[in-house]
């Protein structure tokens, strides 16, 4: 069995404590990495004013993390810059809000080339490497210039946007040709596997070589979907904790008489927040009748604090939610529960499972695993149900969720109101289609369909 090198732009394995607060992805790589005795390696979430090269190795719950500190202009350039000013808006259709600077691009091949140097005398000749998203698609590029001939994979964690949308990024065709440096490319779904095909066929004189294989710039590289999913028996684990019972009888308790409708997302543009907010003002304008029989809660712990388009958005949520309440609470009643707190997935846990709806309606988004979880927490006697944007690369998985238009504040109202009302056989229906594939494609199956496609193992692939 080869040695598995994962690289990410964070390193996070689980330590062995505390484990609640660690996703199911963190999890699974940590699993694949304890069993060939691999190396987790990325930057340690340090800056220093000069970059040094240092690399640190420890052991952190049987993981070998091997990260690296960044320069202070770093953080400005490639992380908060190239990767969430550039890359993230755009890839997330948000043209109008991706920054493109020289700087950024600059900032972005220099840690891409020093990753590359600080990671080339760690790797052995049959280690398979697994590289992790946006912030690190020009690593393989790096790495081939410095020899390193080893199968090299990478995953793509948020949509791949539409042909028409990628050419709006300056120099899209060098970011593009440094995805040939790959032997295989993974995508959430078919049709993000689709849109890169586009643009390679249409920008880049390209052509499918074969199924799943496409050559450009005089390489071929294997391309595929691989939905990610959430690590169904860990969930299951939490929502029998006592903390998430602890949360749900805390939160039945303050919904007595009430239907619960959640929402937990990041603070983040392409979430909908936004448009969901006037989703449930729509939906108490237009049903008085059912105005004092639902309670909404949002969670959204706030992200990426440094970037203005975050913190203009938070403004834009802060006023929203007050307006709503503000025109429909009462002396005794409020509508609306806003929280920019971050809760243990264990209390989450307990949050889905007190909840009648799952209000989950991104703009856009990779997967969303929020969305699955919701369905994994649910009474199988007594089941929410899930409101989901089309938009989300989730929704091709779950066709028995109620499926939406986010930007559409009248179909988010009507949805409501459908899942409201819906009646029992049908709710357990639906969750049941649903429940069925939230265990089925699980991280576990992920991770392996995608190593074993990394590794070329035809009886492997055969078996996942
Ligand atoms: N999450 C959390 N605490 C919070 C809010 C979210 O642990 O207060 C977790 C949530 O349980 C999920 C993840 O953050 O596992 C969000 O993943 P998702 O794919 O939905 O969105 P992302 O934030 O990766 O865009």
């Amino acid at each position: 069995m080869s040695r598995l090198i994962v690289v990410s732009n964070r390193v996070n394995p689980p330590s062995g404590e505390g484990e609640e607060s660690v996703g199911g992805l963190a999890m699974a790589l940590a699993a694949a990495l304890k069993q060939s005795s691999g190396i987790w390696f990325g930057w340690s979430g340090q800056t220093t004013p000069e970059f040094t090269g240092h690399l640190r190795i420890e052991t952190v719950g049987g993981v070998t993390a091997a990260t690296v500190d960044l320069e202070d202009q770093d953080l400005d350039e490639y992380y908060n810059g190239y990767a969430n000013k550039t890359l993230w808006p755009l890839f997330h259709y948000r043209t109008d809000l991706a920054a493109f600077d020289r700087a950024y691009d600059a900032g972005y091949r220099r840690v891409n080339a020093r990753f590359a140097e600080t990671l080339r005398p760690l790797i052995r000749p049959d280690d398979l490497i697994w590289v992790h998203d946006y912030h690190l698609i020009p690593l393989a590029r790096e790495l081939r210039a410095l020899g390193v001939k080893n199968r090299i994979g990478f995953f793509l964690h948020v949509p791949w946007p539409a042909h028409q949308v990628m050419i709006n990024l300056p120099r899209h065709r060098q970011l593009v040709e440094a995805v040939f440096d790959y032997d295989l490319v993974g995508f959430h779904t078919p049709e993000y596997q689709q849109a890169f095909e586009d643009y390679v066929l249409n920008e880049a004189d390209g052509l499918v070589a074969a199924p799943g294989r496409l050559k450009a710039f005089g390489r071929t590289v294997e391309v595929g979907a691989f939905p990610i999913g959430i690590d169904a028996d860990d969930f299951a684990r939490l929502v029998k904790s006592p903390r998430a019972h602890r949360m749900r009888d805390l939160m039945t308790a303050c919904t007595v008489f009430r239907h619960l409708i959640v929402g937990v997302d990041r603070l983040d543009y392409s979430k909908g927040l936004e448009e969901r907010f006037l989703g449930f003002e729509r939906f108490l304008t237009d049903n008085p009748d059912l105005r004092r029989e639902v309670l909404m809660l949002q969670i959204a712990p706030v992200s990426r604090e440094a970037v203005e388009a975050y913190q203009e958005i938070r403004g834009r949520l802060d006023a929203l939610s007050g307006r709503i309440n503000g025109e429909f609470s009462d002396v005794d009643w409020a509508p609306f529960r806003y929280v920019n707190k971050n809760y243990r997935r264990d209390e989450l846990a307990g949050i889905y499972g007190a909840a009648r709806v799952g209000l989950v309606t991104p703009l856009r988004d990779g997967m969303n695993l929020v969305a699955k979880e919701f369905v994994a927490a649910q009474n199988p006697d007594d089941p929410g149900v899930l409101v989901l944007s089309r938009f989300a690369g989730a929704a091709g998985q779950m066709p028995d969720a109620l499926l939406v238009n986010p930007h559409s504040a009248e179909e988010v109202a009507d949805a409501l109101r459908r899942a409201l009302a819906m009646e029992k056989p049908e709710r357990i229906r639906r969750w049941r289609a649903l429940f069925e594939s939230v265990q089925r494609e699980d991280v576990t199956a992920w991770r392996n369909a995608f190593v074993a496609a990394l590794a070329g193992d035809a009886a492997l692939q055969a078996a996942v």
